[in-house]
């Protein structure tokens, strides 16, 4: 069946996140024709925003009515200090909060507790029942973070494609006594299932991308989230009102095929329908481009793309927040990593209405397990780790307790993970030609097609940019 519209779309864009909503809007922005080009918007969700989705959790409360609090289910930090949200952030003049660095996969320890709050990160050794200031000069600790700081100072040209980052641990005699705490940090944030199926040539090309073009970190800026109960879906709102998501935006429309055989590009969808274009721009997340049965092109993917894609890996993702009464961290603490522990990373933070969120972010092996585990289970274990930290008995921990959300991304059957990472073997190359478009007629969007900026919000924003405007050199 043909779409009711008879007419040929100039464009249409699958997938409406970060990337697809930004194609959208330059398109719509920046054409030189009398009118703009038309255009349709194709989201498998019943929502905007993909990977960027904010929820209100109700919160029960005895002594007032329930309260609520807005929490960020994926992206939540705004990386960098020049980017294009950076610069959203400044025109509109909206609220942030600096982020203290804790990551290493974030580029390491910071020097310095942030400027506005001096809040600042902590390490827990798991195994040792150890916690560790950001600043500490445990010799092993030490070593560790120099050797995930001077990443960037790397020549990729000297790099082997089929090293690892474990392989260049190893290299550079890093302490097994920090390998769970580079694991906690650096291959959970890089969403990997460890150090060792991580590109090291990748990486060093990502940090120094950040180092030369954004001064991520290492600038007065640093990392910061929107405070004031804004989030990371305002970001995206706003792009949608430019974007007229209501006119130029169907919602629960999954397209099954691709055909780009002819001149015109045909679009089948779920629903039954066949949509014609002059152009498309794919936003999909790289493990639905990996899996032909989920998204199928005719003619089929160029081998050369093919082989690419297989080297970006796609694992899942889960949060789980706890929401307490009371803080139960110190309150300078802003974030800690987690080693030899079942869950890698948490940070905390409180609300406008006095309400204190602890978010517990675990990629690749770490949300698996978690997600096994359940909910219940998995809340006991932070509890028990949160004490253990901070010692304090879990009982007063869970006595303030008063509710609690664990999403798992890999649920989501339109995303089925987290974010991408490079396996070992791949190289700034092979994201060319998973970005190369196909005969001016279907182009490539989306954190996957981003050569610097790792999987950030910033970067799937710049690709659609970029995919929207070579096709606007082709209409
Ligand atoms: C838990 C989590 C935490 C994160 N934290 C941060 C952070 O703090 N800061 C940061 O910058 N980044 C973070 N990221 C990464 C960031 O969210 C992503 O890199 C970015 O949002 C990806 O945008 P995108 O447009 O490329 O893809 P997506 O947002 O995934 O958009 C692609 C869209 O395509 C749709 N789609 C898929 N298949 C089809 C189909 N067949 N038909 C129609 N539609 C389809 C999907 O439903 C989806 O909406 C995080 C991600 C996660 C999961």
């Amino acid at each position: 069946m043909d779409d009711a519209q008879a007419d040929i779309y100039d464009c249409v864009i699958i997938g409406a996140g970060a990337a697809g909503l930004c194609a959208g809007r330059h398109l719509l922005q920046h054409h030189n024709r009398p009118s703009p080009p038309s255009l349709l918007l194709l989201e498998a969700l019943l929502r905007i925003g993909g990977r960027v989705h904010t929820t209100t959790l109700s919160v029960p409360s005895s002594s007032s009515p329930p309260s609520s609090v807005r929490v960020d289910l994926g992206a939540e930090f705004i990386h960098g200090s020049t980017t294009m949200i950076n610069e959203m952030v400044r025109s509109n003049n909206w609220p942030t909060e600096e982020v203290f660095t804790a990551a290493q996969g974030d580029g390491g320890p910071d020097d310095a507790p942030t400027s506005d709050h001096q809040k600042y990160g902590v390490y827990y050794l798991g195994k040792e029942k150890k916690l560790l200031r950001y600043d500490d000069e445990d010799p092993d600790f030490v070593k560790m973070n120099e050797s995930f700081w001077s990443l960037a100072d790397l020549d990729p040209a000297e790099i082997d494609p089929e090293m690892s980052i474990a392989d260049h641990f190893e290299s550079q005699q890093i302490s097994s006594r920090m390998t769970g705490m580079s694991n906690a940090g650096y291959s959970n944030t890089s969403a990997a299932p460890s150090l060792s199926s991580l590109s090291l040539l990748r990486t060093v090309e990502y940090e120094r991308h950040w180092k030369d073009n954004d001064g991520c970190c290492q600038d007065d800026g640093g990392d910061c989230r929107l405070s004031n109960d804004m989030s990371m879906s305002d970001v995206i709102d706003r792009i949608a009102v430019d974007v007229d998501v209501g006119k130029n935006c169907r919602l629960g429309v999954k397209v099954d095929r691709i055909d780009w055989e002819g001149d015109v590009v045909k679009i089948e969808s779920s629903a039954g329908y066949i949509i014609r274009s002059r152009t498309v721009i794919v936003t999909v997340p790289v493990k639905i481009l990996q899996t032909p049965s989920l998204l199928f092109f005719h003619p089929p993917l160029p081998p050369p793309k093919v082989s690419s894609l297989s080297l970006y890996g796609m694992e899942d993702a889960l949060k789980l927040f706890l929401i307490f009464r009371e803080p139960v961290w110190p309150s300078k603490v802003q974030n800690c990593i987690l080693s030899d522990s079942p869950i890698p990373e948490m940070w905390f933070r409180s609300t406008p209405s006095n309400l204190h969120i602890c978010c517990c972010f675990a990629t690749s092996t770490f949300a698996s397990n978690l997600k096994i585990l359940g909910e219940v289970k998995a809340v006991d274990i932070a509890l028990n780790l949160l004490s253990s930290m901070f010692t304090n008995s879990p009982q007063q921990n869970k006595s303030h307790l008063l509710s609690t959300h664990m999403i798992s991304w890999s649920s989501t059957p339109s995303i089925l993970g987290g974010y991408s990472y490079p396996k070992v073997g791949m190289s700034e190359s092979h994201v060319k030609l998973i970005a190369e478009p196909l005969e001016s007629k279907v182009f490539f969007a989306g954190e996957h097609t981003h050569v610097g900026a790792g999987m950030t919000v910033h970067a799937a924003m710049e690709t659609g940019i970029m995919a929207a405007q070579s096709v606007l050199n082709c209409l």
